[in-house]
């Protein structure tokens, strides 16, 4: 079984999407199946001068996007969300493929990114600025919402469909053109998406998608003084550089980082929902998630019912290809196998002691396939504690009382989630209002459900200016107008 069969993987088929046409690449680049290590596709390979290409019919689209009506811009996004969802089954083989996830986690994401596409499109017109009141009867004051212009979006590589849709669209709405550079570990669906925004009548230009390789086409676009904003999803070290790029343009940038984000489970948790979450939370995409549960706060009372039960449901875990949609699949590629397995040994050096998993695990063969692994004996200064390990490598600690968990929440760098587990109300807020994190939820890891909700992040997982239903912000301008009436 192969995702190769898609049409959609036809059209797009070592190309680049530049000014609304498929261009045939000098260079092409193998995607590789990573649970076979066998190359499955070929996309083309933008360099720079593609990427100036790109930026060019950005530039020339911008100004006839931003005059198209709101509402038509927004009917647009619409029909794109429409086939999304009618492509689901071929984007969902595409991502799974080209990640490595089960089949049905990749709809999940499918599903979720062409939802996007659904709420900004009906987003576009009804972004709007505000009147204000004035000291003299002959003043008013008004401020207006306009499109930055041409934005660059740079994402990573574990969930394309979400990471690109949930820029694109709001991006788009707002009436900015956009060069898309996706990363060449896992290119297929943002072009596959780029051939059903095509067909969903976006003008030739307005979209470009450029894969390429970070520091030639990633820096290409980021070094561009004909760039109005940059996105960017990705490591903290590369958002670094990013921010470094945005502050010589002087442009806005949007970053969106790592994670080492914890569970806390407090003595009075339901276990029976807090454990299969934890587990999910640090398996799900195999633990390639910014988001992952990474770290597992117990209080101590209920430590070692916990680490058994978490333990226990790791080990029968059933790992497998993405076609045979299992619970979890293998990580995308050498590097990450590499990164992963070396953390193993470095949290097995530092005295950490693996309960399940662990590199000397049994674990399916070929393909990039690690065990879940669960550390205890971890304490808060460890590398294992405090480092973003991206695989399913989760690490226990105890602790007692609520001030207890919130110093141990924040022995890392990152802001990005954090979650409790109880029954008591007080409790969940004791730990909400304290911590420095983007996001809490309280008896569930991460939002399921909430349209509209802001990927906030802070600290080393990045800063934004709105995300979810703020997304809109980041996007336009906000310009002040008065009228003096003579
Ligand atoms: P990287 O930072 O390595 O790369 C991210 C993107 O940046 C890729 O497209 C990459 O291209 C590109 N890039 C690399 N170097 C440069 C450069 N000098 N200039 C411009 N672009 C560049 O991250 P990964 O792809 O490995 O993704 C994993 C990371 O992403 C994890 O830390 C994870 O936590 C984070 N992430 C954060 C999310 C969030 O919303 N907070 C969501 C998803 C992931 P190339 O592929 O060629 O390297």
């Amino acid at each position: 079984m192969s995702s190769t069969d898609s049409p959609l993987l036809d059209a797009t088929a070592r190309s680049l999407f530049i000014d609304g046409r498929w261009d045939t690449a000098d260079a092409v680049l193998p995607v590789v199946d990573p649970a076979t290590q066998e190359p499955f596709h070929e996309v083309g390979l933008a360099v720079a001068s593609d990427v100036e290409r790109a930026i060019d019919a950005a530039r020339r689209a911008q100004p006839g996007w931003a005059a198209t009506p709101a509402s038509d811009r927004g009917a647009i996004l619409r029909r794109w969300s429409d086939l999304v969802f009618q492509h689901a089954e071929e984007l969902a083989k595409i991502e799974a493929q080209d990640v490595g996830k089960p089949l049905r986690h990749a709809f999940d994401n499918i599903y979720f990114g062409g939802s996007l596409f659904a709420y900004f499109g009906g987003y576009a017109d009804k972004h709007f600025g505000v009147t204000l009141p004035t000291r003299a009867n002959d003043r008013r004051g008004f401020t207006q919402r306009e499109p930055l212009g041409v934005c660059a979006l740079i994402i990573a590589w574990n969930v394309p469909t979400v990471l690109a849709a949930a820029e694109l669209a709001p991006a788009l709405a707002a009436g900015n053109a956009v060069v898309l550079k996706p990363s060449e570990h896992a290119p297929l669906a943002p072009m596959a998406l780029a051939e059903l925004g095509r067909r969903a009548g976006l003008p030739d230009g307005v979209l470009n998608v450029v894969p390429g390789f970070g520091p030639d086409a990633g820096a290409a676009l980021t070094s561009s003084r004909r760039i109005d904003h940059i996105s960017f999803v990705g490591s903290t070290v590369t958002g670094r550089a990013i921010a470094h790029a945005a502050a010589d343009l002087l442009v806005p940038v949007k970053l969106e980082l790592g994670g080492k984000s914890p569970n806390i489970v407090f003595a009075d948790a339901d276990l029976d929902a807090a454990v299969p979450a934890i587990v999910s939370a640090i398996t799900e995409n195999a633990g390639q998630n910014c988001n992952a549960g990474s770290r597992l706060l117990v209080e101590s009372a209920i430590y070692d019912d916990v680490i058994e039960r978490v333990a226990e449901q790791m080990r029968s875990l059933q790992i497998g290809a993405w076609h045979e949609n299992l619970d979890m699949g293998p990580l995308i590629n050498a590097g990450q196998y590499e990164r992963v397995t070396g953390y193993q040994r470095i949290a097995a050096d530092e005295g950490a002691k693996a309960v399940t998993g662990g590199i000397d695990a049994d674990a399916p063969r070929p393909g990039w396939f690690v065990a879940p692994t669960l550390f205890d004996g971890v304490t808060p200064e460890m590398r294992i504690a405090r480092e973003e390990v991206f695989g399913p490598v989760l690490v226990a600690q105890k602790f007692d009382g609520i001030d207890d968990a919130v110093a141990k929440a924040a022995a890392t760098e990152f802001g990005l989630l954090v979650s409790v587990w109880t029954n008591d109300i007080t409790q969940a807020f004791g730990v909400a209002d304290k911590v420095k994190s983007g996001q809490v939820s309280v008896n569930e890891h991460g939002n399921t459900s909430v349209v509209g909700f802001p990927f906030n992040v802070t600290g080393e997982s990045g800063y934004n200016h709105g995300g979810g239903y703020n997304a809109m912000n980041e996007y336009t301008r906000e310009k002040a107008i008065t009228i003096r009436l003579l």
